[in-house]
């Protein structure tokens, strides 16, 4: 797609932030290059509009970006998954192991219904941990994770590998 370049352009890699040694990919520069965020959602739009989703589930923070338009574009509706205590109703939660410690990540209690396909949205893909979390959250719930899309993978760090045969897409693969 011959989009996907400048969307790559788009996307400011910060080094040694959070702190030293990473390469932060920071995607806010994407959002500020109108062309590009627009062909960001577009090319989601295009590839799930016909795919029966009824929820675009957003992960905490940058998932809370993509996730919406995409679901409005798409006639689903948007479903928020949380880091611990932001959500105010009854919560479900799973928790999951980071480098150092563990996190945890939420989503209201009836948000998603038993049955429902869900579109599974985040900026970027590591290790695969925090997708792997809220895939397993989503399946608790009875929800049918059809697919799940990044904008960004960090190809070394073999996240897809964590997802098992769950189907993931990733608009730009990087080192
Ligand atoms: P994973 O669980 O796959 O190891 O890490 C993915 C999570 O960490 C995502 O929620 C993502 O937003 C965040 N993350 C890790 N590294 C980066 C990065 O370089 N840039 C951005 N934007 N997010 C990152």
């Amino acid at each position: 797609d011959p989009r996907v370049a400048r969307i790559s352009a788009a996307i400011r890699v910060v080094p040694d932030f959070p702190k030293p040694g990473i390469r932060f990919r920071d995607v806010t520069t994407l959002l500020l290059d109108h062309q590009s965020f627009k062909d960001t959602i577009d090319i989601l739009v295009e590839k799930y509009k016909d795919k029966n989703i009824d929820v675009v589930a957003g992960i905490e923070a940058r998932g809370f970006i993509f996730g919406p338009p995409i679901a409005l574009a798409i006639g689903a509706k948007f479903v928020p998954m949380r880091k611990p205590r932001k959500l105010p109703g009854e919560v479900i939660g799973e928790e999951y192991t980071l480098e150092y410690g563990t996190d945890r990540i939420e989503l209201h209690v009836g948000a998603v219904q038993p049955g429902e396909r869900v579109l599974l949205i985040d900026d970027l893909i590591a290790t695969g941990g925090t997708l792997r979390a809220a895939i397993s959250l989503l399946e608790r719930v009875g929800a049918q994770v059809a697919e799940c899309a990044c904008v960004i993978g960090l190809r070394d760090l073999k996240g897809q590998e964590r997802l098992g045969s769950k189907p993931l897409f990733i608009l730009v693969e990087c080192e």
